[in-house]
C-alpha cells in the first residue's frame, strides 16, 4: 500500500447498505405473502408538476416495486386547492389498505405545508414530520424517525461506528435534516454540537468533531483545513454545480483529512430512500 493509499478514507457505501436493507425487506414482504398476508403499501401524493418532485416520486414508487411494497402514486394538478388535498389525506387516513401516506414537498405556493403534514395521521406519517412523531422523536419514544437523519445512523451501524461519547457536529438545523441529526445523535449518547448559518468561527466547532455531518446546500462548505484528521464525515448535502452533483464538503481535501466519508452521490441519498421502506414496514407491522 503506497503512503497515499493508507491515508485514504473509507468510503461510507450508501448504495451497497442501502441495497442490503432493501434486499431485508424484499424478503419479510415475501415472507409475509407467503403467510396469506397482504403487502405493506405507500400512498405517495404529488401536487403540481415540480420536475425534481416527479424524480423523487418516480424513485419512490420504483423502491417500492423493487421490494413488494404497494404503491398507490397520487398526481394532482396545480391547481389543487388546500381543501381538496386535505380530503385526499383524509381519505387515505381512513383507508385500511394503506399504511404510509407520504406528500412530496414542496408544495405549489397556495398550500399551507404544515396544515398538510398535521392532517396525515402520525401511524402512517413514514417522514416523520408530523408534530407528533417530532415529540416522541425529543422523547425517545418514537416509532418513525425522518428517513435522512435515520439512514445516516444505519449508514454508520453498518460500518460499525459508534456515536457514544463522541463530540459530533451537526452543520444545519432544519427539521428534517439538522435537528433530528443532533437529537438522534445525543440520544446515541454523543456531545452535539448544531451550527447554522449564524455560528460564529464555524471551523472552530468542525474541528472539534470526531463526527462531522453537514447539511446546508452549500457546496463546498466544509474543506478539509476545517476538519480534524480522522474525523468521520458525513455530507447530506445535494448541489448542482456545472451540471454535476456534489456535496457540501469539498471532497478531495476532506477525504484526505477523514477516516470515513459519505460520497455524494452514493452515500446519505441511497439511504434516505431506504428508511422510507423501513417505516413504511413499521407502520404496517404497527396497525
Ligand atoms: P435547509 O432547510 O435549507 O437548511 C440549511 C441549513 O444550513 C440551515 O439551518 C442553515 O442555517 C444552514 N446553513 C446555511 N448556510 C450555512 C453556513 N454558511 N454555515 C453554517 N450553516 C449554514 O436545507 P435541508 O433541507 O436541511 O437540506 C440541506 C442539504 O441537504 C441540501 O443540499 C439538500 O438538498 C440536502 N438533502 C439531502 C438529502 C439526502 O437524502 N441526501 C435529504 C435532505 C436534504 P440557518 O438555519 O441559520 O438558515
Amino acid at each position: 500500500m503506497t503512503e497515499r493509499a493508507e491515508r485514504m478514507a473509507v468510503l461510507l457505501d450508501g448504495k451497497a447498505v442501502s441495497e442490503k436493507v432493501k434486499a431485508e425487506i424484499k424478503t419479510t414482504i415475501e415472507a409475509l405473502i407467503k403467510d396469506g398476508k397482504r403487502p405493506p403499501c405507500l400512498a405517495v401524493i404529488l401536487v403540481g408538476e415540480d420536475p425534481a418532485s416527479q424524480i423523487y416520486v418516480r424513485n419512490k414508487v420504483r423502491d417500492c416495486e423493487e421490494t413488494g411494497i404497494i404503491s398507490k402514486k397520487l398526481i394532482l394538478s396545480e391547481s389543487t386547492g388546500e381543501s381538496e388535498l386535505l380530503s385526499v389525506i383524509n381519505g387515505l387516513n381512513a383507508d385500511d389498505a394503506v399504511d404510509g401516506i407520504l406528500v412530496q414537498m414542496p408544495l405549489p405556493k397556495h398550500i399551507y405545508e404544515r396544515t398538510v403534514v398535521e392532517a396525515i395521521a402520525p401511524s402512517k406519517d413514514v417522514d416523520a414530520f408530523h408534530p407528533v412523531n417530532v415529540g416522541n422523536i425529543f422523547t425517545g419514544f418514537g416509532t418513525f424517525a425522518p428517513c435522512t437523519p435515520s439512514g445516516i445512523l444505519k449508514l454508520l451501524d453498518e460500518y460499525g461506528i459508534s456515536v457514544s461519547g463522541k463530540n459530533c457536529v451537526v452543520v444545519g438545523r432544519s427539521n428534517i435534516v439538522g435537528k433530528p441529526m443532533a437529537i438522534l445523535l445525543l440520544q446515541r449518547n454523543g456531545t452535539v454540537t448544531i451550527c447554522h448559518s449564524k455560528t460564529k468561527s464555524l471551523s472552530e466547532h468542525t474541528k472539534n468533531a470526531d463526527i462531522l455531518v453537514v447539511a446546508t446546500g452549500k457546496a463546498g462548505l466544509i474543506n478539509g483545513g476545517m476538519v480534524k484528521e480522522g474525523a468521520v464525515i458525513v455530507d447530506v448535502g445535494m448541489n448542482r454545480v456545472s451540471g454535476k452533483l456534489v456535496g457540501d464538503c469539498d471532497f478531495p481535501s476532506c477525504e484526505a483529512k477523514a477516516s470515513y466519508i459519505t460520497p455524494v452521490p452514493g452515500g446519505v441519498g441511497p439511504m434516505t430512500r431506504a428508511v422510507l421502506l423501513c417505516n413504511t414496514l413499521k407502520a404496517y407491522t404497527n396497525r
